[in-house]
């Protein structure tokens, strides 16, 4: 007696897209989500008017037709679509020494970087010419065609040959470090910490921990499909791949939270729910972290020690310290929407509290924050040892988001005075929401120093999505991991 298909554990960008897919091929699937809310780090929360991304509001492709925007691709097959704004420059990038805006166009930005250096802006037209090659190559295979097992191989050649062929002189860049590229076109001080700044802006590592097929994306994706911002934050991405499960037939279950994955015999039976309930499938899908996965929702006896042990010692990027506001607008007309503040040069970039990210998605979508009000999220990495809900919890709360409060004052001076709503997270907080073992970014897999594992588990019909599988960290990345394992589900 089965209740289902497939059941997926969260309803994750990762969780949601596999779960979607699959009610798109036919299967009955649930999705039992912890939260109350959907979405995971791409949840949308609303306070007193203001609606709050939890996590991202940096996209690209995710309308247009052009794009290789994973997300899209699902989108497109579910039947369903988003509103979104383009905008440009993307962000501002605050240095101590001067402010550089990025534009979509790499031509402009170049143009401002010439301004402070202009053998830097030579280098980095060089640095970018290495990179475009391997996205134009990604352009004839699109993830949606792809799957997580040998199949793929019948397919990409059946059906991809000539863009395989194509991708033939660039299969040493797909395993290279960003790191191995700057070095070869990138001497100069300026230009090499801002590419390691984009990298870590994407995967929580610099330049030489961060892989190059993903820096290539992301640069191909916002000169080529654009940077725009979906209406109604992040929340829109997820209520459409919603839609698409329920249009499909399935279902999500929310404030369900999974105790246990039932497992006889090295295979998966089914779900145990907090309250006692089970949910019988032949099929589960985990969009829990890899942490979370072996080591809380699996008994140690149902898994051989080494693959617990191997999923302890992936070591975790760090968590975060938010800040999120909701402040009056008067007088803050022409706003940017992006900043990233980088407090002291002589610090380096990942030191916590010296890169700050902060985004304004109401300059985009005034429908984020009640009216004449603007909505802000401020961020940046903190580490989870040594938070405890004790007696000190208050006061290191407010000392902590005191850099995230003068990387605000840099864009909005009076920002303290405009404050109608102020909510700090701390890496608890994170970890709390999210369901995030330690609250944890993602894995921080050095490029050239491991891969990420993929969907597969010891453990027959068990399977698993998400940021801490190929292909990675980010929307998109989590996207094309759902893909993989749908795709790998069914014929
Ligand atoms: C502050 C921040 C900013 C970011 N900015 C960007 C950005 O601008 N652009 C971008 O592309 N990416 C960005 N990212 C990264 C991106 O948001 C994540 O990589 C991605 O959303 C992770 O998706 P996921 O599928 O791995 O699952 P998660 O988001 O981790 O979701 C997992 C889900 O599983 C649920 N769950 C866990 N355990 C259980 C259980 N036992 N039972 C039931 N449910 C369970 C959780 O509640 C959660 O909903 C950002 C992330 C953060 C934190």
């Amino acid at each position: 007696m089965q209740d289902s298909d497939v059941i997926v554990i969260g309803s994750g960008i990762g969780g949601l897209t596999a779960a979607a897919l699959l009610a798109r091929y036919g299967k009955r699937v649930i999705v039992c989500e912890s939260h109350t809310i959907p979405g995971g780090a791409a949840h949308t929360f609303r306070r007193r008017g203001f609606e709050f991304d939890s996590g991202p509001s940096f996209y690209c492709g995710l309308t247009s037709t052009g794009s290789l925007n994973p997300v899209k691709q699902v989108l497109d097959v579910l039947g369903e679509s988003l509103e979104s704004v383009p905008y440009d420059p993307l962000g501002l990038y605050h240095f101590p020494e001067a402010s550089l805006p990025v534009y979509s166009n790499a031509d402009l930005t170049r143009e401002e970087i010439a301004k402070i250096t202009p053998q830097g802006a030579k280098e980095l037209k060089r640095f970018e010419e290495r990179l475009l090659p391997l996205y134009d190559a990604m352009k004839g295979i699109p993830t949606l065609a792809l799957r997580a097992d040998w199949q793929v191989i019948p397919i990409l050649i059946g059906r991809y040959l000539p863009s395989l062929l194509k991708m033939v002189p660039h299969l040493p860049l797909v395993q290279a470090s960003v790191g191995s590229v700057m070095d070869a076109t990138v001497q100069d001080p300026w230009i090499r910490r801002l590419i390691d700044l984009e990298c870590f802006l994407l995967s929580g590592l610099k330049a030489h921990g961060t892989i190059a097929p993903e820096v290539a994306f992301v640069l191909g994706e916002r000169s080529r499909a654009g940077v725009e911002y979906p209406v109604g934050g992040s929340a829109a991405i997820v209520k459409a791949l919603v839609r698409g499960l329920e249009r499909w037939g399935s279902q999500l279950l929310l404030g369900h939270h999974v105790e246990q994955i039932l497992v006889e015999n090295r295979k998966v039976l089914g779900v145990q729910l907090t309250k006692g309930e089970i949910l019988k499938a032949p099929i589960v899908i985990s969009n829990a972290s890899i942490w979370d996965t072996y080591t809380k929702l699996l008994r140690p006896e149902d898994l051989p020690s080494s693959f617990s042990k191997a999923a302890l010692n992936t070591p975790p990027v760090d968590s975060f310290m938010h800040l999120h506001l909701g402040i009056r607008a008067d007088g803050l007309e022409n706003l940017t929407g992006h900043h990233v503040v980088v407090h002291d040069s002589d610090k380096d970039i990942t030191v916590p509290g010296n890169t700050c990210m902060i985004s304004i998605p109401s300059v985009w979508d005034a429908t984020l924050a009640p009216e004449g009000h603007h909505v802000v999220h401020a961020y940046t990495l903190e580490p989870y040892a040594g938070w405890e809900r004790n007696d000190e919890y208050e006061h290191k709360k407010q000392q902590k988001a005191q850099t995230l409060y003068r990387a605000l004052e840099q864009i909005i001076p009076d920002i303290r005075e405009r404050v109608v709503l102020e909510l700090i997270g701390t890496p608890l907080t994170h970890a709390y929401y999210l369901r995030r073992y330690q609250g944890t970014y993602g894995p921080a897999i050095q490029a050239g120093q491991g891969m990420f594992p993929g969907s597969h588990t010891p453990i027959q019909g068990l399977y698993r999505v998400g940021d801490s599988t190929t292909p990675g960290i980010g929307v998109p990345a989590v996207a094309a991991s759902g893909i993989l394992c749908a795709n790998m589900l069914v014929k």
